[in-house]
């Protein structure tokens, strides 16, 4: 009835508890392993290991964001430069100018040029960086493709007109033909990342207008 091993006369209590211990988890070896392993310096290494890895996720989310906010700035400056270029040159067709034509100078260089110049700097960096390179041999060698592929939006056309639809069709990812292995792949150039900016500039501009028109008609 008793279980190897143990003592018939000893009392019920200690038995019970003795039954109701649990087993050992680690065996002796196992906690030398964790003690090891929650050694002071080894935790030190781990946890710089993963501040380093944090450090680097938050760094790269960081210059991600920078790089966003760089180009946004670079297209909203292209458009307020371009606003006032253009609404100087219409005003400079005025048969009855209310600005001198020294005044409109000021403007074309001052809030025409200037913003369109801060612009280039802010976008050239996006605008000029290498294209995807092949996916297959990793070649950045490559002639333009897109014969069978043409992004022609219908709806874009209808109603945006062709300025729209040229430059909407532009700006998607250009089909290119690698010229080491003949891979069919899609990239952004150049070409397509100044349509894209054109494109919202265009979007700003005539978001702009509309607004104008609106305050123009309350008044
Ligand atoms: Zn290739």
């Amino acid at each position: 009835m008793t279980a190897a091993g143990h003592n018939r006369n000893e009392p019920q209590s200690a038995e019970q508890d003795r039954s109701s211990e649990p087993p050992p988890r680690y065996s002796a070896q196992c906690r030398a392993g964790i003690r090891t392993r929650l050694s002071p310096s080894i935790l030190l290494a781990r946890g710089s290991r993963w501040a380093w890895a944090l450090a680097a996720t938050f760094s790269h989310r960081l210059l991600n964001t920078m790089r966003a906010l760089k180009h946004i700035a670079g297209v909203l400056l292209t458009t307020v430069g371009v606003m006032f270029v253009l609404g100087a040159i219409f005003h400079l067709f005025n048969p009855e100018p209310e600005v001198p034509l020294w005044g409109v100078g000021v403007v074309i260089v001052f809030l025409g040029l200037l913003p369109l110049g801060a612009a280039f700097a802010l976008l050239r960096r996006t605008l000029t960086a290498p294209s995807r390179p092949c996916p297959h041999c990793g070649g950045t060698e490559r002639q333009p493709a897109g014969v069978l592929r043409r992004s022609h939006n219908p709806w874009i056309f209808h109603f945006g007109g062709w300025l729209f639809a040229s430059l909407w069709g532009t700006s998607r990812e250009q089909q290119v033909r690698c010229t080491k292995c003949d891979t069919l792949y899609l990239t952004d150039t150049r070409g397509t990342r100044i349509a894209g900016v054109l494109l919202w500039v265009l979007v700003l501009l005539v978001l702009f207008g509309l607004i104008v028109q609106q305050f123009e008609g309350r008044l």
